[in-house]
């Protein structure tokens, strides 16, 4: 047997939030096993540039695109720009999210409606906009980078816990209709992970830990990116919600 340790070559990624700690990681993993990458991010380009920067070290394609996720248009913008570069796409990770932690009698309308729109809508609007052309291919991978919060209510409130638990509800809905034509839809769904601007890492190393995480500490954005890369790696894998918590959930 052969292993092929390129085995995303000749395919596309489209990243959402790039520019973050798990999404640099996870663009990072990616172009390591030969895929294209198209980095979307909000406001941090600088970032989003300097994992594509990696990639193309790494031999990969790679360009980055702007965009505020809050807004509806965006996602089918951000599609057609990597449409317009590299052809297609063959792989979503809708890693984009946000979540400030507020107590549910602060949670404003405002507040719960952006959460939504950046951490549901934009990624149902991108998987809608993507997989037909996926189904057409006989070839797709979809990811949501998802929460232990939707598993257990976390610690940031009612606002990011709902929405994260709703991408699962879209990953079931999505991946049974996807299975026949190759494509697969699974979310990941990280505990607490250090090293991003959710939950930058203390440089001390005196991170307290809000959550009992059995292993002891907080995981790193590149035990979720090699998880994910994975994952797009894997043809038989699908309609699963994965976690990769430290041990904190026994499932
Ligand atoms: P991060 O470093 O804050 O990254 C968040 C990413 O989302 C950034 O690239 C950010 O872009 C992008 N983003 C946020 N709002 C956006 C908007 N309106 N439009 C476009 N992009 C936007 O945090 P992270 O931990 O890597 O987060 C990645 C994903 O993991 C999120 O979905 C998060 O909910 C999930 N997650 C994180 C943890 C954790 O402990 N860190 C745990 C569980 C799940 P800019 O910075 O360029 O604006």
């Amino acid at each position: 047997m052969t292993i092929d340790d390129r085995p995303l070559s000749g395919r596309t990624a489209l990243i959402t939030g790039a520019s973050g700690g798990i999404g640099g990681s996870i663009a990072r993993h990616l172009a390591r096993l030969g895929a294209d990458l198209v980095l979307a991010h909000g406001r941090h380009a600088d970032d989003a540039e300097r994992a594509a920067q990696d990639a193309r070290e790494v031999g990969a394609r790679a360009i980055t695109t702007p965009g505020d996720l809050s807004d509806p248009d965006v996602p089918a913008r951000l599609a057609d720009v990597a449409i317009g570069e590299f052809g297609a796409v063959d792989i979503l990770i809708a890693n984009a999210g946000i979540g400030a932690p507020t107590p549910l009698q602060d949670v404003t309308l405002q507040q719960w409606e952006e959460t939504y729109a950046v951490n549901v809508t934009a990624p149902f609007l991108l998987a809608q906009r993507l997989l037909p052309a996926m189904y057409e291919r006989s070839f797709g991978r979809v990811v949501f980078i998802s929460s232990i919060a939707a598993l257990n209510g976390g610690v940031i409130g009612p606002h990011y816990a709902s929405s994260k638990a709703a991408l699962h509800g879209l990953t079931h809905s999505l991946a049974k209709d996807a299975a026949p034509h190759g494509v697969t839809v699974n979310a990941i769904a990280p505990a607490l992970i250090g090293g991003t601007r959710i939950l930058p890492t203390d440089p001390s190393g005196g991170d307290e830990l809000p959550m009992p995480i059995p292993v002891g500490r907080l995981g790193e954005p590149d035990e979720i990116g090699s998880v994910t890369a994975s994952v797009v790696t894997n043809g038989y894998l699908t309609n699963k919600i994965i976690t990769v918590d430290g041990g904190l959930l026994p499932r």
